[in-house]
């Protein structure tokens, strides 16, 4: 760029400056005197080297000024932004290197171009109406414009745009955008592609931003509540108000605790109101997926699906288990569900009210707790209780038995009752087991009671003819077995036929009854009696040689005779006869009692009162 010179040649110059010259010496008209031409003319040859001197500041500052218009130039070519001047028609008058480039053609193609060629049809309008009001307002004009498909590199910029003096035309920046557009692109295309994935699967989508409260609703939430596309609205308030006002502060306090960033997603059951009215139960997920750099969150993206039949199939089971648990607690039994483990899930009232009234709270009596440890406490570790019952357990889960019976019931010796116990599989997936107990304290008490009329002579408390000698069958083959003395004594009241008609029947009785607790209170723990007859008794005594049990046998006739039976304010003196046999080699009871039998008969022969030793001894006593 060079300076615009003078427009005037220098003879011009001259020309001009002699007749201003000659017009100021006609108003100034007179002589010069040589001395004053002399000074004169020194003056005017000051001036002239004065000019010179000026001459030559104005051009070096001419030289600095056009370098400081080239680096500017400079500058401007490696500014990162296109920088283009346009006159008033728009055309292209001045452009750096980074313009061209945007514009993708060289410099000195462009110059002459109008720019408005290079932006998208589209966007034309656009770019005129930002010249106008750039003009119109003096405001630097802002925007985003694109580009016509021809440029290779750029499609999108960024545009400011001046207005220099009117009608000069327009000072423009541009912006290249591309990268950033296409990422956005991109994203909103990512975003497009699993809204779409969520709306196939039956997922409705909401988009809301958190600072305008603007939500968008996908066309599959709109349909969850029966609603037409764009129909359900267009803010958080449209959801906000469909929700049962039951679950509404639920809701929201649920999407407040990811707002504030104590939780970033956040999972939701409640009821929306749907475009007919009525509820529907939804599952509603979110997260927030922008937050600002203060940690405020900016935008929360979330999907709802419909979960009715899984709320009605849940309400459903709900009512089951009322009602299974309502049976349950009906049952007069204890009831209890267990586990493949045999660990308690599940206790019916009366099981509970058991418990309670026993104490078991501080014991491992309720849920959470082996069946099996409740039992051992309620037994008091009856090993074969417990036994069977881990037995029975194991068979029923292993499918060898449809139920299983405790045998006998068992016992419990804190409120002494008796409980049958009965364990039922459920044939579920979990295995699980139905454990009842049932109190048979009556029952059992009966059979004790019938058992012990069998066993017991109801008069004197000794046992049962059938009892005794079942026992002492028993004690027999032991004692053979193991080789022990064993000894047999037969007892029969002397002329107690005479006692019964001087006395009467009753009074026989109480002599009966008497005789017997005397001969008890002779015997040892272990000794049996029992009565064999009207007025006979055996008493077995195991486990006792023969000069042991023949003083025994001697006491007890010592102690009959000694003990007399008050009855009516007299007193009746009798007396027993006993024979005694000894057990050696290999007796049988009823053999052993044969020969007691026959020793009996002597001793009555005797004369009564007595005692009298089998006649077969062991051989070093016989
Ligand atoms: P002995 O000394 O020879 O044994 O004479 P005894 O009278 O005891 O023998 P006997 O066999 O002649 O009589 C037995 C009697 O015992 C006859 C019977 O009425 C009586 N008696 C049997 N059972 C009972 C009973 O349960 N109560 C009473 N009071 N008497 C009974
Ligand atoms: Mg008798
Ligand atoms: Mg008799």
């Amino acid at each position: 760029m060079a300076f615009r010179r003078n427009p005037l040649s220098l003879d011009e110059l001259r020309e001009l400056a002699r007749k201003r010259f000659l017009g100021r010496s006609a108003s100034s008209a007179s002589a010069l005197s040589v001395a004053e031409a002399q000074h004169l003319f020194e003056e005017l040859e000051i001036h002239q080297i004065e000019l010179e001197l000026q001459n030559e500041h104005l051009n070096t500052a001419r030289l600095q000024l056009e370098s400081a218009l080239n680096q500017s130039n400079q500058f401007n070519d490696f500014a990162p932004v296109g920088i283009f001047s346009l006159d008033g028609a728009g055309t292209i008058t001045k452009l750096n290197l980074a313009g061209a480039s945007l514009l993708g053609r060289e410099r000195a193609r462009l110059l002459g171009s109008r720019l408005a060629l290079f932006v998208a049809d589209a966007d034309r309008p656009n770019f005129n109406a930002m010249l106008e009001q750039a003009t119109g307002s003096g405001d630097v004009q802002s925007g985003e414009l694109t580009f016509a498909n021809k440029g290779p590199l750029v499609s999108h910029v960024q545009i400011k745009v001046a207005a220099l003096a009117p009608s000069l035309g327009w000072q423009i920046i541009l912006l290249d955008v591309t990268e950033r557009r296409l990422a956005q692109e991109q994203l909103r295309a990512s975003e497009e592609r699993w809204k779409l994935a969520l709306e196939a699967a039956g997922d409705g989508v909401w988009d809301w931003n958190v600072l305008t409260g603007e939500t968008a609703y996908s066309r599959r939430f709109g349909q969850l509540y029966g609603f037409a596309e764009n129909e359900y609205g267009h803010h958080l308030d449209d959801w906000i108000t469909r929700i049962h006002p039951k679950d509404k502060s639920r809701v929201i306090n649920a999407h407040q605790d990811c707002l504030s960033g104590q939780h970033d997603s956040t999972s939701v059951e409640f009821r929306g109101q749907c475009k007919d009215g009525n509820y529907k139960w939804v599952l509603s997920r979110g997260s927030v997926v922008s937050r600002s750099a203060e940690g405020k969150a900016l935008r929360m993206v979330g999907t709802q699906v419909d979960i009715s039949a899984r709320k009605q199939t849940e309400e459903a089971l709900l009512v089951a288990s009322r009602f299974q648990q309502a049976v349950f607690d009906s049952l007069v039994a204890q009831v209890a569900v267990l586990d493949h483990r045999a660990t308690v899930l599940q206790t019916n009232a009366a099981w509970r009210q058991y418990a309670h009234a026993c104490g078991f709270s501080e014991r491992p009596c309720c849920l959470s707790s082996s069946y099996l440890s409740i039992l051992a406490c309620l037994t008091e570790q009856d090993p074969q209780t417990l036994q069977a019952a881990q037995l029975g357990i194991s068979a029923v889960l292993a499918g060898e038995l449809p139920q299983f019976h405790l045998p006998e019931p068992f016992f419990t010796p804190l409120d002494n009752r008796w409980f049958s116990l009965k364990i039922t599989p459920v044939h579920d997936q979990a295995q699980r087991l139905v454990v009842s107990h049932e109190d048979v304290t009556a029952l059992k008490t009966a059979e004790l009671a019938s058992l012990t009329l069998a066993n017991v002579d109801t008069l004197t408390g000794a046992l049962s003819r059938r009892n005794f000698f079942n026992l002492a069958e028993q004690e027999v083959a032991r004692s053979i077995r193991y080789d022990l003395p064993l000894m047999v004594l037969m007892l029969d009241l002397d002329h107690f036929k005479t006692i019964n008609d001087q006395h009467g029947h009753a009074a026989g009785d109480v002599v009966l009854q008497k005789c017997v607790q005397t001969v008890t209170s002779v015997l040892r723990e272990s000794d049996l009696i029992g009565r064999i007859g009207g007025e006979e008794f055996a008493v077995l005594l195991p486990n006792t040689p023969l000069e042991g049990g023949r003083a025994l046998a001697q006491r007890i006739v010592e102690s009959v005779r000694a003990n007399p039976v008050q009855a009516g304010g007299k007193p009746i003196v009798y007396t027993v006869s006993i024979g005694a046999g000894c057990l050696s080699g290999e007796h049988a009871f009823d053999e052993l009692l044969g020969l007691a039998d026959a020793a009996l008969y002597r001793a009555k022969d005797a004369g009564r009162d007595r005692l009298e030793l089998s006649t077969e001894l062991p051989p070093a006593l016989g």
